[in-house]
C-alpha cells in the first residue's frame, strides 16, 4: 500500500519525482532539440544543495522513487555530490529507488560511483547501433563512448534498460536487431513514440511511428506475450519468447496511461510540471528561497498537486503543426 500525503484530484498517489538537474546536453538529438537551443539562464539554476532540499521535501511527503534526468544529468557540474547526498534517503529506507536516465556518454566515468551510491538500475537512451546514423541523430554524439559507458555500467553491476525513440524512416528497420542485441546483453529494451514537445527543424509527422504498427510488425518475427511487469513508469511490457527478454512500449500517442500516472517533474530552476504534456506549472524556487524552513515549500507542493491535470492529449498530424507544449523534452527530461 502506498503511503503518501501527495494525492491528486483524481485520487492518484504521487510517489515518483523526476528531477531534471540541467537542461543542457552534450547531444543535440534531432527529434528532441533544435540545433541552436536557448537554454535556461544559468543565474536561474538551483544549486545542488537547493535541489537536494527540494527532493528531500518531496521524499518527506511520500515520494518513493526519484529519477535524475535532464538535459544530460551527468554533464551537470559536480552532479555526483547530489547523488551521494540523496543516497542517504536510500540508506534510511525513505526512498525505494534512486535512478537516472542518461545518454550514456559520461557513464564510463561515473558508473562505478553511481553503483556505490546505491543506484541499481539506469535507463540509457540509444536509438541506433549504427555509428554513422548515431552521429546523424545525435548531431554531436560518439557511439563508441556510449558503448564504453554501457560496458562500464554492466561491469559496475548496474541493470540497464535501453530506451529507443521509434523514428519512421530512421531506425524503424533496425529495431528488431536492437531488441536482439539488448536482450543478448541482458538489458531490457523499451521503444517510445515521439512526442510533440518544442520546436525542432524536422516535421514530427514525418518522424512519427505509431507503436501499434511496430508491434504488429515485430509479431511477424517474435512471439510477444503481455506481462504485468511494471517499473513505476509508463511502459507496458511484453516478454519476447525468442530472446527471453522484456520489451517495453511507451505509447503517449496511441494509448496514454494517464489514469495510472504517479509522477511529477521538477526542472533545474525549481519549476514543477504536474504533467509532461501540459503547460501548467508551479514555481517552487520562490518558496524555497523565501525561508529557511520548509513550510512554504510544502504548501506550494500541496497546491501544485491539487491541480495536477487528468492527462495529456498529444496529437501529431499534418493539420496540427504546433507542438502540444512549447518546451522541449530536455527541460523536464521525459
Ligand atoms: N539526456 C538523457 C537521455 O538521453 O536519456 C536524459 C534526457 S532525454 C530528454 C530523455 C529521453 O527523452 C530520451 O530517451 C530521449 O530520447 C527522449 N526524448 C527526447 N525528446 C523526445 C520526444 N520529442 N519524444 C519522445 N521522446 C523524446
Amino acid at each position: 500500500m502506498t503511503q503518501t500525503s501527495l494525492i491528486d484530484p483524481f485520487a492518484r498517489p504521487i510517489t515518483y519525482l523526476r528531477l531534471s538537474v540541467t537542461d543542457r546536453c552534450d547531444f543535440r538529438c534531432t527529434y528532441c532539440m533544435a540545433e541552436n537551443m536557448t537554454f535556461l539562464p544559468r543565474r536561474d539554476l538551483l544549486s545542488l544543495e537547493e535541489l537536494d532540499r527540494l527532493c528531500s521535501v518531496f521524499i518527506d511527503k511520500g515520494v518513493r522513487k526519484l529519477r535524475l534526468t535532464g538535459g544530460e544529468p551527468l554533464v551537470r557540474k559536480n552532479v555526483m555530490v547530489l547523488v551521494r547526498a540523496l543516497s542517504r534517503h536510500l540508506e534510511s529506507g525513505a526512498l525505494e529507488e534512486l535512478t537516472l536516465t542518461t545518454n550514456g556518454s559520461q557513464l564510463a566515468r561515473f558508473a562505478a560511483e553511481l553503483a556505490d551510491c546505491g543506484v541499481r538500475r539506469i535507463n540509457v537512451s540509444l536509438d541506433t547501433l549504427d555509428a554513422q546514423k548515431f552521429r546523424a541523430i545525435t548531431r554531436w554524439g560518439d557511439l563508441e563512448k556510449v558503448m564504453a559507458g554501457l560496458d562500464a555500467a554492466q561491469a559496475a553491476g548496474l541493470k540497464i534498460k535501453l530506451n529507443a525513440v521509434a523514428l519512421k524512416g530512421v531506425n524503424e528497420d533496425e529495431l528488431p536487431e536492437m531488441l536482439r542485441w539488448a536482450h543478448g546483453r541482458g538489458m531490457d529494451f523499451t521503444v517510445i513514440e515521439t512526442m510533440p514537445m518544442g520546436e525542432i527543424e524536422a516535421d514530427r509527422t514525418d518522424q512519427y511511428l505509431p507503436l501499434s504498427l511496430l508491434r504488429a510488425r515485430l509479431e511477424r518475427q517474435f512471439t510477444l506475450t503481455d506481462i504485468p511487469y511494471r517499473t513505476g513508469g509508463p511502459a507496458r511490457y511484453v516478454e519476447v519468447a525468442e530472446t527471453g527478454g522484456r520489451l517495453g512500449f511507451i505509447t503517449p500517442l496511441t494509448h496514454n496511461f494517464c489514469e495510472s500516472c504517479n509522477r511529477v517533474r521538477l526542472t533545474c530552476t525549481g519549476t514543477l510540471y504536474m504533467c509532461l504534456g501540459q503547460e501548467d506549472a508551479a514555481d517552487l524556487r520562490a518558496p524555497l528561497r523565501a525561508s529557511e524552513g520548509n513550510e512554504l515549500l510544502a504548501q506550494a507542493i500541496n497546491e501544485a498537486i491539487d491541480r495536477k491535470p487528468k492527462g495529456h492529449d498529444f496529437i501529431i498530424d499534418r493539420r496540427t503543426r504546433r507542438p502540444a507544449v512549447s518546451r522541449h523534452m530536455s527541460v523536464t527530461g521525459g
